[in-house]
Formats: C-alpha cells, sequence, structure tokens
C-alpha cells in the first residue's frame, strides 16, 4: 500500500468509470476529473478525490490516465488553459488510454518530453465487461522504463498487459485490432440479414454461427443484442466509425476497407452512432442483402 503510487483518472466515461472503479478497489488512492461533474459521483461516493481542472489533479498524482473519446478530447485534456501541461511538473506519469492516431500519440509524447514529463499510450482492446472485469488487453507504446512503473496499473485493469515499442505503435496495433473488429461485426449482421431473407430464423443462425468454427467472442457477445433487437452502447458505434477513420488516415488501404468504412460511416450519419457497433445491422436491413 505505501509504494503504490497516487493516481489521477480523467474520462469517466463507458470505459473510464469501471476501470477507475478498479482500481479504487484494488486500494489505489484515487482523485479523478470528469468534464461533465455528476459522472464523478459513483467514485467519490466510493472514496475517490475530485480535481476542479486537470491541472489541479496534476497536482495531487504521481500517474495519471486518460480515458476520452477522441484525439481532440486528448490534445483538449493536455493542452488547454488549464490542462496537465499548463503548469511544469517535471517526473510525472501520463498514460493515454483512449484509441487516438498514433501520430496523436508521437506529438504528445514529444510534447511531454519537452516539459521534463513522461508519456505512454495504453489504449485497450476489450469493452465495458472486460473493464468492468479488469480483463481488458493493453497495448502500450512508449518507453520501457515507463511502461515498468506502469505495470503495477495495468495488471489490475487487464488479463494482458503487452509493450509493443515506441510511441504510435500501441496505436497502430489497437486501430489494427479494431479493423478486425468492424470486419467481424459487418460480416455477422450481413450473415443474419441473409440467412433471415431466406427463411432462416434469427436463433437458428446465431446457434449455428456460434456451434461452427465461424463463432468467436465478438458473435457470442453481441448475438443477444440481435434477437433482443436492441443495441445499448457497449462500444457506440461513433467510436468505431472514428477508428476506422484513423485507420484509414494511417494508410490502411486494404481490400474490404472502402466497403467497411462506407457502410459505418452511413450508419453513423444515419442517427445510429450513440447505439452500440452491432447496431449497423439496422442500417444493413434497409439495404438489401
Ligand atoms: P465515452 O463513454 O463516450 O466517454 C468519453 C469520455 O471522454 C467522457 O468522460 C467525456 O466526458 C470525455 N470527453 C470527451 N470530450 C472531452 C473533452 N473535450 N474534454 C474533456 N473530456 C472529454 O467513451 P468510452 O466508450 O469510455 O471510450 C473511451 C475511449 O476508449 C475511446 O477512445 C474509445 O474509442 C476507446 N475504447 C472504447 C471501448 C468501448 O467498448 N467502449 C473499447 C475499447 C476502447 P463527458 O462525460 O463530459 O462527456
Amino acid at each position: 500500500m505505501m509504494n503504490k503510487p497516487t493516481i489521477g483518472w480523467i474520462g469517466l466515461g463507458n470505459m473510464g468509470n469501471p476501470m477507475a472503479k478498479n482500481l479504487l478497489k484494488a486500494g489505489f488512492e484515487l482523485t479523478v476529473f470528469n468534464r461533465t461533474k455528476n459522472k464523478e459521483k459513483e467514485l467519490t461516493d466510493a472514496g475517490a478525490g475530485s480535481a476542479q481542472s486537470p491541472q489541479e489533479l496534476l497536482e495531487h498524482c504521481d500517474i495519471i490516465v486518460t480515458m476520452l473519446s477522441d484525439d481532440n478530447a486528448v490534445k483538449d485534456v493536455f493542452e488547454s488553459a488549464n490542462g496537465l501541461l499548463s503548469k511544469p511538473a517535471p517526473g510525472k506519469l501520463f498514460i493515454d488510454m483512449s484509441t487516438v492516431a498514433p501520430a496523436t500519440s508521437i506529438y504528445l509524447a514529444e510534447l511531454c518530453k519537452k516539459n521534463k514529463m513522461n508519456f505512454l499510450e495504453a489504449p485497450v482492446s476489450g469493452s465495458v465487461k472486460p473493464a468492468q472485469d479488469g480483463t481488458l488487453i493493453i497495448l502500450a507504446g512508449g518507453a520501457a522504463a515507463d511502461y515498468e512503473k506502469a505495470k503495477p496499473v495495468f495488471d489490475i485493469l487487464g488479463k494482458l498487459s503487452l509493450f509493443l515499442g515506441g510511441a504510435g505503435v500501441g496505436s497502430s496495433a489497437k486501430l489494427a485490432i479494431n479493423y478486425l473488429l468492424g470486419l467481424n461485426v459487418e460480416g455477422l449482421a450481413e450473415t443474419v440479414l441473409f440467412a433471415v431473407r431466406h427463411g432462416v430464423s434469427k436463433q437458428d443462425i446465431l446457434t449455428i454461427v456460434n456451434e461452427s468454427a465461424c463463432g468467436n467472442g465478438v458473435t457470442k457477445l453481441k448475438s443477444a443484442s440481435i434477437l433482443n433487437d436492441d443495441y445499448p452502447a457497449a462500444f457506440a458505434l461513433k467510436h468505431l466509425v472514428k477508428d476506422l477513420n484513423l485507420a484509414k488516415d494511417a494508410g490502411l488501404q486494404s481490400p474490404l476497407m472502402p466497403g467497411l468504412n462506407e457502410t459505418f460511416n452511413n450508419a453513423k450519419k444515419d442517427g445510429l452512432g450513440d447505439e452500440d457497433v452491432m447496431a449497423v445491422i439496422k442500417y444493413l436491413k434497409k439495404q438489401t442483402i
């Protein structure tokens, strides 16, 4: 307990909330900041401190974790007037666990280095359930020494953490796995729609998929939503659109990418951005498959 670093946590959304709770449960001293203050209540009720700004949070903590929507949110929290870089704080370690462009991680790593602070990117694979269970897969990029400092935190949040290389490499790995997630989700949606249109029941096609070699974690996890035709966000569709766009910007030019990217972008335009990724099936249902 004595040797545990003090942790600051910024971003208490679908992922940040359960992750921060796990650190608190594991006995870390935790201070939180969320832009929308009422989302802090669950954590402060459970014993966390609260800061009025990222700058104030920095004063109380050795390690500061950000778990925010996208590149702009992360840059905002680092670079705004009362942001993480607004005052010198040499030796502090920042860990950004949001999914952002590899270029953003490289940019922030350089900026932190100039300010004598340390930056590690650590995006995660796994959604809300693994975040609650502490079984995420953590994809770290930065300096090896910082990874070692972050390891006790990663051991609570994940079942596996991997040090993959310099800043940007972790983000690239995250974009790669989310490309495969997109392919799985769209593949499952198209398979179900095709089968149902030809007289197979939803339940039967899902049983066939899940009992076959094609059944996997994604198909099993998303089956209940498809059966109930109800898609509360575990991983919001708008975030996958962001990740596919980031992968495209990072040079992913595969044969399947254009169709995948177009489908999810159109589904978002259709108003499905705040629903789960699996809600893409509602958009695809309107196309003829
Ligand atoms: P979320 O529920 O949308 O939460 C986003 C968080 O970012 C909220 O705390 C929000 O604050 C904050 N935020 C947004 N813009 C901000 C700004 N300009 N300044 C300060 N705070 C800002 O997202 P999530 O699902 O937790 O995902 C977080 C990150 O993890 C994303 O990069 C996502 O791609 C990635 N990820 C998500 C999943 C998943 O299954 N959900 C899985 C793996 C990775 P407010 O409360 O004020 O809006």
